[in-house]
């Protein structure tokens, strides 16, 4: 009998300690689980805030659209897609074309209306870019009243017809005043389309691109406003040619460039100050 109790007792000693272990290994256990879950959430919360930061970093908080960050940060890639198009024959769909929008009058909106009735507009236009282009074309807050829209992956033959559906648009439309007034403004319009040199499609960088594409804005500007004017070469340039070109006069436009336009009469198209 002393030796049943004493083993019994012994078991329910190694049962209750064995019961203690199994208790303690289970709230470990838990707090492992409660702790990796912990660490799950917030490096979701992390990941949220970055991919908050990256869009915020690169989005123009009035009107919604890019700023300059994103192209510089995503433009290569295109540039890298129209030039292998080009260099294996296959240019159809493979232009970017490069447009620069400004306001006309627009410093007239804030004086007439104020500052504010100035930012309604620029929603606006913006809201009409947005409308008038692909889901999938970069739509860029340029500067103060300035747009650069990136047409991607298109041909250039028809870009004619939307600078053209774009400008009147613009100039049919009937921008909104918080008081519920209505004003019309026009916008000019200067493009190019990358590869500029279609025979040698590694000439020139976009940057290049947007200096000819400012050119002729200015033109348009200069010429008439409410208008579209652009600019491309048929003749191989090389790297210095293009670069003279830039630093333009009306002589080098005339000989080594086609212009288009919504001016009727390219005669007269204003190049210079
Ligand atoms: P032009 O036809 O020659 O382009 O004349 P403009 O008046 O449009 O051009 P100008 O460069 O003289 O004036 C641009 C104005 O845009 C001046 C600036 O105060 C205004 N502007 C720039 N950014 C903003 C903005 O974020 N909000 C408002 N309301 N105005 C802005
Ligand atoms: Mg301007
Ligand atoms: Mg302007």
């Amino acid at each position: 009998q002393t030796i049943i109790f004493k083993v019994s007792t012994g078991i329910l000693i190694i049962a209750f300690f064995y019961l203690i272990y199994l208790i303690r290994v289970k709230r470990l256990l838990k707090s492992k689980l409660i702790l990796k879950q912990m660490v799950e959430d917030r490096t979701t919360q992390l990941e949220d805030a970055i991919e908050e930061l990256k869009f915020s970093s690169l989005t123009d908080p009035l009107t919604q659209l890019k700023n300059r960050r994103y192209i510089t940060q995503y433009i290569d890639a295109d540039l890298k897609l129209a030039i292998r198009a080009y260099k294996n024959k296959s240019p159809k769909e493979s232009d970017l074309v490069f447009l620069l929008f400004d306001i006309d009058h627009f410093k007239q909106v804030n004086d007439t209306y104020g500052h504010l009735a100035g930012d309604a507009i620029l929603v606006q236009f913006a809201n009409i870019l947005k409308a008038s282009f692909r889901d999938s074309d970069m739509l860029i807050r340029w500067g103060g009243e300035e747009f650069l829209v990136v047409s991607r992956f298109v041909d250039r033959e028809n870009m004619s017809n939307i600078a053209e559906r774009v400008r009147q648009r613009i100039e049919d439309f009937e921008f909104k005043l918080e008081d519920g007034r209505v004003i019309h403004r026009t916008c000019s319009i200067g493009y190019a389309a990358f590869p500029f040199i279609q025979s040698n499609p590694e000439v020139g960088g976009w940057d290049q691109l947007i200096n000819i594409a400012d050119i002729a804005l200015f033109a348009a500007k200069r010429s008439q406003r409410n208008a579209w004017v652009s600019l491309s070469v048929t003749k191989d340039l090389n790297n210095e040619e293009l670069a003279r070109v830039i630093n333009t006069s009306q002589n080098i436009i005339s000989s080594l460039m086609t212009v288009e336009s919504s001016i009727k009469n390219l005669d007269d198209i204003v190049w210079e100050k």
